[in-house]
């Protein structure tokens, strides 16, 4: 059993590195990720949308080179545990999710995805062991078409970059005056 072009012991080590811990839904991403990548649409070039903002990314950048950095990997949050990777010119693609209607027999798996059972309860080497016996049984598949407004658009004018006049930092004009921090929309107090 493969997960990319790693064995699962190697997927399991990377993901270690990379996420910091074997968190199950990077186990399932992995899956997902390698479901979605053999059943695309006939294309060149294709950049990923995650509906889930944990795991699911992660899994994304371990195993293409589509990373949030490089902008070829969106998170569209519905919550719904799916990866979406699509041909960034039709937006023409394959949607891979977990299927809850397919977990009746993966009772570890189910309790951990419908969080029936407090995570301090939770088997770990069971549900691990669960989520790669299951291997891609538990996921279905359906082909789509990203809203054009998800797709990569190709800017015509690159915005000239402005100084706000109330902190004095540099950000690009299109996005208001003053700066978007300034306006009270910033991450910080
Ligand atoms: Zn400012």
């Amino acid at each position: 059993m493969k997960i990319g072009t790693f064995s699962f012991e190697e997927y399991i080590e990377k993901v270690i590195s990379f996420h910091g811990s074997v968190a199950p839904g990077m186990i399932a991403g992995g899956f997902m990720v390698d479901l979605a990548r053999t059943n695309l649409p006939p294309g060149e070039f294709f950049d990923v949308i995650c509906e889930a903002s944990h795991c699911l990314p992660d899994a994304v950048q371990i195993l293409t080179p589509c990373t949030i950095g490089n902008g070829w990997l969106k998170i569209v949050p519905t919550g719904r545990f799916a990866v979406i990777f699509f041909e960034k010119h039709t937006g023409a693609g394959t949607r891979v999710f977990m299927d809850p209607e397919k977990l009746e027999k993966w009772s570890e798996i189910k309790s951990w995805f419908f969080r029936i059972i407090p995570k301090h309860q939770q088997d770990s080497a069971l549900l691990v062991s669960q989520l790669q016996e299951a291997g891609n049984s538990i996921y279905s598949i359906e082909q789509v078409t990203v809203k054009e407004r998800f797709i990569t658009k190709i800017v015509k004018e690159t915005p000239a970059i402005i100084l706000c006049p109330s902190c004095g930092e540099a950000y690009p004009e299109n996005f208001g005056v003053p700066c978007p921090a300034c306006a009270g929309n910033g991450p910080c107090e």
